[in-house]
């Protein structure tokens, strides 16, 4: 069986929670195009104010004061920005004022079976991450998220302009001054090529220009084009999950995440296995964290993910990998290495605080860190793990204090990791 299409638009589902997902969003996201009735949408058409309030000459406290409204006054509402002011007027003059000190005195329906929520068929890519509102207007309680760049399929459009969509499993309405529009499948931004999208599969490059990245395999949903040269992670588990189809990958880019033909793709072998490049440590801590230039980074040669890492810890890496191999007869398993800002950002969103660093501050930023697997040889129980506590500072990786198990006065680390470990050679 195949997922209906709208599982499959904009899930950055990860691989961490892609266990839970396929069911749960299938059942909320059984909405097919062109079927959905026009939803009533109501508008603000008048606000009374709960404090003297600056009107300003825009949306935000940062623009300029125009004049002051008295409180308890009720004003016509011209507009609602995304972040819920409103444009009013008073005093013959029309400026914004914030929502947080004003009560809604009069709506309008705009929307419903009696109205004009037309029918669309379009994709609406978010040009910043928004709230998805169970109405078409900002009055409405938020249902969900849409982020930056990801296309999701709307079926209505309201009066007022807001586009009723459906993605990652939710049905609801984003503003359409917020969004671009395109009828046929957006341009996708894949996103640099030294990404390693965490826990996922095969790195693969797109072959061709234009390579169509689709919603569903079955339906054909087109949500855009993949430039050629782009990477793009192959997220097997997710396909398995999904019922796998002969000839097609699911994919997971930067930009957006989708099912590709898999003749449009080629493996990845193409990352380099050796830096001879002089750059150090120091060298590379002065980067932007996840923005690492290809020059900085190499591929680990034994690994079959070709799973990058800074240059400079590459060659320690390797004796080290050399010593385990000797004393266990296999390679070293590397989880993850170097992650992109990007994949630290959405990582921080779903994982929250307490298990992902904050963005931009991670050792794995710069490619000086590597998570070893979770499974048991590598616990604080395991012989691997054992073995590397004691033996990986002889090439310069540790693992430090403060993420294991207990802590000095014998109590249990809730911050313990056993799988990380960092770089911290020249
Ligand atoms: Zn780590």
């Amino acid at each position: 069986m195949l997922l209906a299409g709208s599982l499959a638009i904009g899930s950055l589902a990860p691989a961490v929670a892609a266990q839970a997902l396929p069911s749960a969003a299938l059942a909320a996201s059984a909405a097919v195009p062109g079927t959905l009735a026009p939803a009533a949408a109501k508008r603000v058409t008048q606000v009374k104010t709960t404090s003297n309030l600056n009107m300003r000459s825009g949306s935000s406290t940062k623009s300029r004061v125009i004049l002051t409204i008295p409180k308890n006054k009720t004003v016509p509402v011209k507009s609602q920005a995304s972040n819920g002011w409103y444009q009013v007027t008073y005093n013959k003059k029309t400026g914004w004022i914030s929502n947080k000190y004003t009560k809604v005195a009069k709506t309008a329906t705009t929307g419903g079976a009696s109205n004009s929520a037309k029918s669309v068929k379009l994709w609406v890519t978010p040009k910043s991450t928004m709230n998805i509102r169970k109405g078409a207007g900002t009055g409405h309680a938020v249902v969900g998220k849409i982020n930056k760049g990801q296309p999701a399929y709307a079926t209505s459009k309201a009066a007022n302009g807001w586009y009723k969509i459906s993605t990652q499993g939710k049905t609801g309405w984003v503003s359409g001054a917020y969004v671009t529009t395109c009828s046929k499948g957006c341009a996708i931004d894949a996103g640099p090529y030294t990404t390693n999208r965490a826990g996922l599969s095969d790195r693969y490059f797109t072959k061709s220009a234009s390579a169509d990245l689709h919603a569903s395999v079955n339906g054909k949903k087109r949500i855009g084009d993949i430039p050629r040269n782009s990477i793009v992670y192959r997220d097997a588990a997710w396909e398995k999950k999904a019922g796998p189809v002969a000839g097609w990958y699911y994919v997971r880019t930067q930009g957006a995440d989708g099912w590709m033909k898999a003749s449009a793709l080629k493996r990845s072998t193409s990352a380099k296995t050796s830096n001879t490049s002089k750059t150090t440590r120091s060298k590379v801590q002065k980067q932007a964290n996840g923005k690492l230039p290809e020059s900085m980074l190499v591929a680990l040669s034994w690994d079959k993910e070709k799973t990058l890492i800074a240059a400079p810890a590459a060659a320690d890496l390797g004796r080290l990998n050399a010593a385990f191999r000797k004393k266990f007869g296999k390679n070293l398993e590397i989880d993850l290495a170097y992650r992109t800002l990007d994949t630290q950002k959405f990582l921080y969103q779903e994982l929250g605080s307490y298990i992902a660093a904050k963005p931009g501050t991670s050792n794995h930023g710069w490619g000086l860190a590597i998570d070893v697997p979770e499974s048991y040889n590598y616990s604080f129980k395991g012989k691997y793990y054992k073995w590397l506590k004691a033996n990986s500072k002889k090439y310069n990786w540790i693992h430090r204090k403060n993420l294991e198990e207990f802590r000095a006065d014998g109590s249990r680390n809730p911050y313990a990791e056993a799988w990380h470990f960092e770089y911290v050679g020249k």
